[in-house]
């Protein structure tokens, strides 16, 4: 088995902390938590850790000065700063104490997924790339955008990942169209916005069924929205 990216969420507001690690695990993450800067420094001294998400105003040791501890101590973790401030001065101190990348509050949860894959990518592209589940007869790979089908690769854009993943997690019940956009764009359904849903339902139809006129993995449920039929080909990844 793969063995799972492990991130510490340094972030002393229990919601916003709470609502990242029940997220990143959600996306298949190993979470650890630490609510204030001491606690984070003495994870950081008994274990490795893949990723930080460093938040900059916190008790006990701030996150500017913790990134410079770490960074003269010697830990090479990717690091992503958070900052409130939102401050272009704050920003590029952020950068200049060793962090890998900042970003601002509020962000969007689909935003901080990006930066973690993005950051992670950078720092160690063999360790994101080649972890896959399964979706129909398919094999997915996030870090990649990759689909494969019998050792043939198929290109899949970051949207399309997105559904991917969001039916994958809510296989054999039909999913509307209102609760998909809301889910994968993060925003409220409009008629332009029922178009775009059926679009790139079309678009990832015709790259992953085998016939796309017959759609076996995403199935139109009439009047209702779609469902991934699961189950009877369970993969065993
Ligand atoms: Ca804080």
């Amino acid at each position: 088995m793969e063995q799972q990216t492990h991130i510490l969420v340094v972030e002393d507001e229990a919601a916003i902390r709470t609502a990242l690690t029940d997220f990143l695990e959600f996306h298949g993450f190993r979470v650890s938590q630490a609510a204030d800067g001491r606690q984070a420094r003495q994870r950081v001294a008994r274990e490795v850790f893949d990723l930080i998400l460093l938040d900059l105003m916190l008790p006990e040791i701030g996150g500017e000065e913790l990134c410079t501890l770490w960074r003269r101590d010697g830990v090479q973790t990717p690091i992503i700063m958070v900052t409130a401030k939102g401050q272009e001065k704050d920003k590029i101190m952020g950068l200049d104490l060793g962090a890998d990348d900042y970003i601002t509050k509020p962000f969007s949860l689909e935003e901080m997924l990006a930066r973690i894959r993005a950051v992670l990518r950078r720092t160690d592209p063999a360790r994101a790339v080649g972890q896959t589940f399964a979706f129909g007869d398919l094999a997915i790979d996030m870090a990649a955008l990759k689909a494969t089908r019998d050792g043939r690769d198929i290109d899949i854009s970051k949207r399309e990942a997105g559904i991917i993943q969001y039916f994958a997690a809510n296989p054999n019940r039909v999913v509307g169209r209102e609760e998909l956009y809301r889910e994968v764009w993060q925003d409220t359904l409009t008629d332009l916005g029922t178009r775009t849903v059926d679009m790139h339902i079309a678009k990832l139809r015709a790259k992953i069924e085998p016939d796309s006129a017959e759609p076996k993995i995403i199935q139109t449920v009439r009047g209702a929205g779609y469902r991934y039929e699961c189950g009877k080909q369970e993969g065993t990844m």
